[in-house]
């Protein structure tokens, strides 16, 4: 008896000392997949930026986002690719691109601080394993398997952005050093290869993540690379048309594809910042102003927000009507295979 009672302590002291936030902490376990080290919280500080001067341009009346950055402290000495500076200029850019589509951007807070190292650099997502085919376009193949979330990016927002009422409407623009995303690219008619693409922006959007996002964390988007004139002036303003219009890389008679490079439309690679509007622009302006991340500030001061999803958030979600384009899957390259 006395020999099980010593070694059960021995075990629990075991367990203590391998497992210090499981013994104090009441919160559930953790899934298999969480490191060993338990997570640094950052310690997040106010930037000394004028947030009243940032924002002056903004008025009562139009739609308005609001958007948090959070830049970390302890970048890698070698790491130049974006700056607390840079993210203000490309957010600058940003505004103007979104004032023409009639919708404030308003910066609610800027937040530095060291971040727990392992966060500096992730993947997005675990690889995909269903490919699209011709039977149904991209946004119902995402709808129907939405990406999920890596564990790491996971745990990296959850520890980056602080609990407040208005997570679930609010932008959250995350300078890190890396986020690579994998992707099934198609080889010929019958195979598919996984290629891993290293991001200079990632919105994590809604047509393609769905509810696999906690809602807390929905408003997320990661931030790696304003270096170059052209990252600068629309990386920001980019990665926020696929957070708050709800579409991939899609312009006019361009259907949606991984990457497309062509001028026109804030929504391809090129140096287009437009965002249009009607069936001939994809309902562009139209899908912006549903989103469930705008507000407009009534007479009493107060924020009215837009609905919000009704069904995750998908590209064809109830709340935007008759704005969705009816398009098919890419053909097969041979049909006969
Ligand atoms: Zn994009």
């Amino acid at each position: 008896m006395k020999s099980i009672l010593a070694s059960s302590l021995l075990l629990t002291s075991l367990f203590a000392i391998s497992h210090p936030a499981l013994a104090h902490d009441p919160t559930p376990a953790k899934p298999a997949s969480a490191p060993a080290v338990p997570t640094k919280t950052p310690q997040w500080q106010d930037a000394k930026i004028d947030l009243a001067a940032f924002n002056r341009d903004l008025i009562h009346g139009p739609l308005t986002a609001d958007i948090v950055l959070y830049v970390p402290t302890n970048f890698d000495a070698k790491f130049n690719k974006v700056s607390l500076p840079l993210m203000l200029d490309s957010l600058r850019h940003a505004k103007a691109i979104f004032r023409a589509a009639d919708v404030q951007l308003r910066l609610k807070a800027v937040r530095i601080g060291a971040i727990d190292p392992r966060h500096l650099q992730i993947n997005a997502n675990p690889y995909p394993t269903i490919p699209d085919t011709e039977y149904i376009n991209s946004y119902q193949t995402s709808q129907r398997h939405p990406t999920p979330l890596s564990d790491l990016a996971h745990e990296a927002f959850d520890t980056i952005i602080e609990p407040d009422t208005d997570n679930p409407r609010t932008i959250y623009l995350i300078a890190l050093q890396d986020v690579f995303m994998p992707f099934i690219d198609p080889v010929d008619e019958r195979n598919w290869t996984i290629k891993m693409v290293r991001t200079g922006g990632l919105s994590f959007p809604s047509y393609s993540y769905g509810t696999t996002i906690p809602n807390r964390l929905r408003g997320v988007m990661t931030i790696t690379n304003l270096s170059t004139p052209n990252r600068l002036e629309r990386t920001v303003a980019h990665e926020l048309g696929h957070k708050l219009i709800n579409v991939s890389h899609e312009y006019r008679t361009t259907d949606p594809a991984h990457e497309v490079r062509a001028e026109g439309g804030l929504m391809l690679y090129g140096n287009g910042t437009d965002i249009e509007s009607g069936p001939a622009g994809r309902f562009h302006k139209e899908r912006l102003h549903a989103s469930p991340y705008l507000y407009r500030i009534n007479a009493q001061g107060q924020k009215i927000w837009n609905a919000d999803y009704q069904d995750g958030g998908h590209y064809y979600d109830p709340i935007y009507g008759q704005h969705v384009v009816h398009f098919s899957g890419a053909p097969s390259r041979n049909p006969d295979w």
